[in-house]
């Protein structure tokens, strides 16, 4: 089964292999800062949210350090990304600023934000489809799971018709809209995962990222699995769902990626996520077979 990988759809829309480059400014996240909550999404371990940057933080500094860590991987161009928590909560000035600043550089082709749908508001959309016309802006929704009771247990807090408004407002303003779905997620069946996918491509994302239920020391989730352990997947069970979500995903999609990087100095669990090579290597001979 042929299916469009992030690496392919970087070769054929910048000519290139393109290298993400982290940046971190200290976001936050309504659903930890009590805005909306404070415990924040059940698997979600924390970490170095709320310490925002002073005007004219160290980002050139941070992207020449970055870059320093993926040049021995060969040359290339790169995409300024906004990973940890949600890149768009902040004042929409401070972002016109760091954003401005993280896509400045000849050899940064685009600028890479992950957010909740409901950061979005009028003017942040505004501002991203702006730079979007100035360089290709990729957001991505953490969606996890369409599964709204699913979605009330790990505290998503936001129902669906938000990210589905989200990625309309995104795709009406031509800018790449990639959803992050987590699989394993406590009481969900394979079928529920399943029509995770279906729900994200009938809402029109132009991108999936799928990632292994994590356990993570400091999220809520830790203390629940400490006290009380529940069977995760195992790397087999996860593999061929992967394989079949790739099935059902319409000519076009880009997999940006079919396995998370969880940091495996807080993992609690499961141990096979450390091996991502050979959760990858099996992922994709299930999908050759398919
Ligand atoms: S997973 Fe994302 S939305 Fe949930 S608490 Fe963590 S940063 Fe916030």
């Amino acid at each position: 089964m042929k299916y469009l990988s992030f690496n392919e759809y970087c070769r054929e829309r910048f000519g290139c292999k393109v290298y993400k480059l982290s940046l971190d400014v200290g976001f936050t996240c309504p659903n930890r800062d009590g805005t909306l909550a404070t415990g924040g999404c059940t698997f979600c371990a924390g970490g170095s949210g709320g310490r925002f940057c002073a005007s004219g933080c160290d980002i050139k500094a941070q992207l020449a350090t970055a870059k320093q860590l993926v040049k021995a991987k060969g040359a290339g161009k790169y995409i300024a990304y906004f990973q940890a928590y949600s890149g768009t909560y902040a004042p929409v000035s401070r972002l016109e600023e760091i954003y401005r600043s993280a896509i400045e550089s000849e050899d940064i082709v685009a600028l890479a934000v992950a957010t909740r749908p409901d950061c979005l508001c009028d003017e942040t959309l505004a501002l991203l489809e702006r730079l979007n016309r100035q360089k290709p802006v990729i957001v991505e929704l953490g969606l996890q799971t369409a599964n709204e009771q699913s979605a009330k247990a790990f505290h998503r807090c936001y129902p669906n018709s938000t990210y589905l408004a989200a990625v309309k407002a995104l795709k009406a303003r031509g800018i790449h809209t990639v959803t992050h779905l987590i699989f394993g997620l406590p009481d969900e069946s394979e079928a529920d995962m399943l029509a995770s996918v279906k729900f994200a491509c009938a809402a029109g994302t132009d991108g999936v990222k799928f990632h292994m239920l994590n356990i993570l020391e400091g999220s809520l989730l830790a203390e629940s699995y400490r006290r009380e352990p529940f069977e995760l997947m195992s790397r087999e069970a996860y593999a061929a769902l992967v394989a079949e979500a790739v099935s059902l995903l319409p000519p076009g999609t880009v997999v940006h990626r079919l396995t998370g990087d969880g940091d495996k100095r807080i993992l609690i669990a499961p141990e096979w996520v450390k091996d991502k090579k050979r959760t990858l290597n099996l992922i994709q001979s299930y999908i050759a077979q398919a």
